[in-house]
């Protein structure tokens, strides 16, 4: 199985150092990709000043339906929504192949406190529970479980990076 990291709009620091323990967490080879990609504008909504990450997403599943990957996780900097949620850190394909991390509100350097082990500890999370998603993991009751979901920051830093065992079993 392998996955594939990309950054999406802006070159972002932080991708390098989520391979290895991607790597470790899925038993993936991880790779990530040289080039930056952009998005088309059209996902951006200008009545709500967001993007649209469900059209982000559908960008992507054409972009890379070809791509020699298990799962392709693209990392975007932008305030993002989806259908029912004002915002979203997130969002993925359901037992697919694409997968969306919006960071923006996730660096505790945008909440005027800058930490980079916290932000690379939410981008972990973030990371594996939507790469769960796309392969096929659905939310756990099981507060400490990454695949719980988190409606805010604070739902997000109680987890830990790691599924409980039955969610573990079911990958
Ligand atoms: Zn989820
Ligand atoms: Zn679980």
């Amino acid at each position: 199985m392998r996955l594939l990291l990309l950054e999406l709009e802006k070159h972002f620091r932080p991708i390098t150092k989520l391979k290895k323990p991607l790597a470790d967490q899925f038993q993936f080879e991880v790779d990530v990709a040289p080039q930056l990609y952009s998005v088309d504008y059209a996902a951006f909504n200008t009545d709500r000043g967001q993007w649209n990450a469900e059209h982000v997403l559908a960008q992507m599943r054409s972009g890379f339906a070809e791509a020699p990957y298990s799962v392709v996780l693209a990392y975007f900097p932008y305030d993002a929504y989806a259908h029912n949620y004002k915002r979203v850190f997130g969002i993925a394909d359901n037992n697919g192949k694409v997968a969306l991390v919006a960071y923006h509100y996730l660096d505790p350097a945008f909440h005027g406190e800058a930490n980079d082990e916290l932000f690379l500890d939410r981008l972990l999370k973030k990371s594996t529970h939507h790469v769960g998603h796309a392969l096929g993991l659905s939310h756990c009751s099981r507060r400490s479980c990454v695949m719980n979901f988190s409606r805010n920051l604070l739902f997000l830093d109680r987890k830990t990076p790691n599924f409980c065992n039955k969610c573990r079993f079911l990958l």
